[in-house]
Parts: C-alpha cells; structure tokens; sequence
C-alpha cells in the first residue's frame, strides 16, 4: 500500500473513493487479449500515459470513474480501450440491438476524434462503431444506426434527434460515457445529457471526463454516477 501510494505520488496521480485498484506500469498489466495488445502496439502505443496507468484499471474493474486530466494526456483510450474488453463481455452479443457502448462528446470534432480512435480498437473485433453528429444528413445516420452497431460516439444534440426518431434503442447501452463534461456543459447541454442519461439503465457504467469540474458538473456526477472514483492528474483548476 505504502508503495502504490508512493508510486501515485510520483507520477502525481490522486485518487478518491473506496477500493480504489492499484494503478499499472504496462499495457501487459491490463490483461488486453492478444488481438486488442496487437493494436494497441500497432498504434504506436508503447506504454500507458499516466492518466491511463490509473484510470485503465479501475474502469476495467467496473466501477464508475471521474477522470480529471488536461488535454492531451491520453483520456481516450482510458475509456475506449476498456469499452472493447466491455462488449466483449456482453453475453449473447447478436440477440439484441442498439449500441452497448455510447459516447457523448461537446463537437462534432471531438465526436469524430473519438470515433476514430475507437474504431481503430474495434476493428480487430469486428465491433461496429457509429458517430452520429450535426452537419451530417439525418437521415444517412438514421440509415446507418439502424443497420445496427455495438458504440456509438455523439454530440448530444444529434443524439436525442436520433432516439426521438427511433433510429436507435438504448436496451443494450450498459457503458456510458461523458466525454469533456465541463463543455458540454459550457455549451448548454446540460439538458440533453440529462435526458439521455436517464434513457440509460441504471445499472451502467458510467464515466465523466473533464479537464476541469465547475460545481455544476461536480453536481451531474454525484447524481449520475454510483460509488464513482475519482482520478486528477496533475494541477487541475475548477
Ligand atoms: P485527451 O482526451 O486527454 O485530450 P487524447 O486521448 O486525445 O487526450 O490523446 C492525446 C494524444 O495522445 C493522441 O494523439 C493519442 O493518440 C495519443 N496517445 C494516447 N495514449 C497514448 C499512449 N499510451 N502512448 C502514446 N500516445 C498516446
Ligand atoms: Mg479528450
């Protein structure tokens, strides 16, 4: 214990919550099946960033995080690469359909970034992955959720048009993540967040990335997320 404490210290790791797993040194630690470690290696990957070392396990556990860390320090693959071990996992992936994993980013940059980053992951599984943001036609992505997919990366706005539309159903979603919390929040989504998270079963996994935490954004976390941990790398504002 002294030495994990040490050891956050020294990549200036904090963690609260309670059970709080060890943070790892390697992708190897992760457990990653060959097929995901090969493209992990393939994408230049070497070794986790230090937001990874910590929030890679804990995300991989199960449980609820808050990630805080600024940009650029590797936030995507702490939740995509742990989203694949995830579908993965789902029994009897074909029987049913919507995605399992959904992703909520402010832009359709972002949106599309992570979209991109995820597929390379799933590609090696077959998952399919679909973003669904403004400036595309409506109804191609209505077209293409229904032909069905495993995740789904979207702004929250096109997302709420799509499941009003029926283009999607959130049966399967048991992986939910709020990328960028802070703004999404900054640009008014509070809303749609709120109404998407509650077309979600409670009994998901839920992550909240943010590179700051306004006490509003405090506030969604504590009411949408259960027993979350929280890891802050570095010098963070509020
Ligand atoms: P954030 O979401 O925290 O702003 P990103 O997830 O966009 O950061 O990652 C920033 C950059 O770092 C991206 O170009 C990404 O491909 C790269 N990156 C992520 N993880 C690693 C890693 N373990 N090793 C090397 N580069 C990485
Ligand atoms: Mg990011």
């Amino acid at each position: 214990e002294q030495e994990v404490s040490e050891y956050r210290k020294s990549l200036a790791i904090r963690v609260s919550g309670f059970d709080v797993p060890r943070p790892v040194k390697t992708f190897e630690d992760c457990g990653f099946a060959p097929e995901l470690m090969r493209a992990i290696v393939k994408q230049g990957y070497e070794k986790p960033t230090t937001i990874q070392c910590q929030a890679l396990p804990i995300v991989l556990s199960g449980r609820d995080v808050i990630g805080i860390a600024k940009t650029g320090s590797g936030k995507t693959a702490s939740f995509v690469l742990p989203m694949i071990v995830h579908i993965m996992d789902q029994p009897e992936l074909q029987k049913e359909e919507g995605p399992i994993g959904v992703i909520c980013a402010p832009t359709r940059e972002l949106a599309h970034q992570i979209f991109l980053e995820a597929k390379k992951f799933a590609k090696a599984y077959g998952i399919r992955a679909s973003a669904v943001y403004g400036g595309m036609s409506k109804l191609d992505q209505f077209k293409e959720l229904k032909a069905g997919c495993e995740i789904v990366v979207a702004t929250p706005g096109r997302l709420i048009d799509m499941l009003k539309m029926k283009a999607l159903t959130m049966t399967r979603a048991t992986y939910l993540v709020l990328d960028e919390a802070d703004r999404m929040f900054d640009l008014g989504f509070e809303p749609q967040i709120r109404s998407i998270v509650g077309q979600i079963r409670p009994d998901r996994q839920t992550l909240l990335f943010s590179a700051t935490m306004p006490r509003k954004v405090e506030k969604l976390a504590r009411e949408v997320l259960s027993d979350p941990i929280r890891v802050t790398v570095g010098e963070v504002g509020t």
